[in-house]
């Protein structure tokens, strides 16, 4: 499920390819991942148009066009970016393909559609009416410990809760938490000074590495806990076995060993 890394890196993909090149019309294959815009809509308000600008706020990622309109894009579960050249299959799972001049095409792909592209006229508007906290990677030091301290229940959930913090999604949230040694069904409100600084930089860390891979998971540097999280898989610090649980609506996984509940 794309999370903040994977976003950051479509939004670069998208930068280097589709930015200021004109657009010859938007095909919408499956309108369900349009939410209240219209194909119609969609394609009035882009064609000959080119898109100018981009921009992220948590697993959103807001495509500006010319005419001062946004495109929002969110992934879902299974959404991605392709840019294809003429002669390039289109997915059988492309929702939503943008054509430019050039005769190339940037494919929203979405398997299971649960991706979603609206027409916005405003993100600032959309940021408040969606309640969504700070990004996870804009946040400051005394930002991140006040929304952390000041809440109950288990700190994994917190740092899920989009309201609070946006950004992280279950993967990177249980690396963190890894990287911090900090057990995901820790009560946040009893997280320390120390704690909360440690899980701070680990934040920064894992979201920032993820990036400059490019999301590449085979990439990722083995002491990660994302290369082993699976059944029978080993803890890379201390070698036991990893564990599995359910916290904050979400499977997790974790050394118990080196992760201590706070
Ligand atoms: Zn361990």
């Amino acid at each position: 499920m794309p999370e903040l890394p994977e976003v950051e890196t479509f939004k670069r993909y998208l930068d280097d390819t589709s930015l200021r090149q004109r657009i010859i019309n938007v095909e919408v294959r499956d309108s369900y991942v349009l939410k209240r815009t219209s194909p119609l809509q969609l394609a009035r308000a882009l064609k000959r148009r080119r898109f100018a600008s981009s921009c992220r706020h948590g697993k959103h990622l807001f495509v500006r066009a010319d005419n001062e309109l946004w495109v929002r894009l969110h992934f879902g579960m299974t959404g991605s970016l392709e840019y294809l050249s003429h002669d390039n299959v289109v997915p059988k799972t492309a929702r939503v393909i943008f054509r430019f001049g050039n005769s190339r095409r940037l494919v929203f792909d979405d398997q299971r559609k649960f991706g979603e592209i609206e027409l916005i006229k405003d993100v600032d508007e959309f940021l408040q009416t969606r309640k969504l906290g700070p990004d996870a990677l804009e946040i400051s030091l005394s930002q991140f410990k006040a929304i952390v301290e000041k809440h109950h229940g288990a700190v994994k959930a917190i740092l899920l809760n989009q309201q609070l913090i946006a950004g992280i999604g279950n993967l990177y949230a249980d690396e963190i938490l890894f990287r911090a040694r900090i057990h995901p069904g820790s009560d946040a409100d009893r997280l320390g000074e120390k704690d909360l600084s440690r899980l701070f930089r680990a934040t920064h860390y894992v979201l920032e590495k993820a990036i400059a891979l490019k999301t590449d998971f085979n990439r990722l540097p083995k002491s990660w806990l994302l290369t082993h999280r699976r059944k029978a898989g080993k803890c890379p610090r201390c070698g036991h076995a990893l564990t599995s649980a359910t916290i904050g609506g979400r499977t997790s996984w974790f050394c118990a060993h080196c992760q201590k509940r706070i």
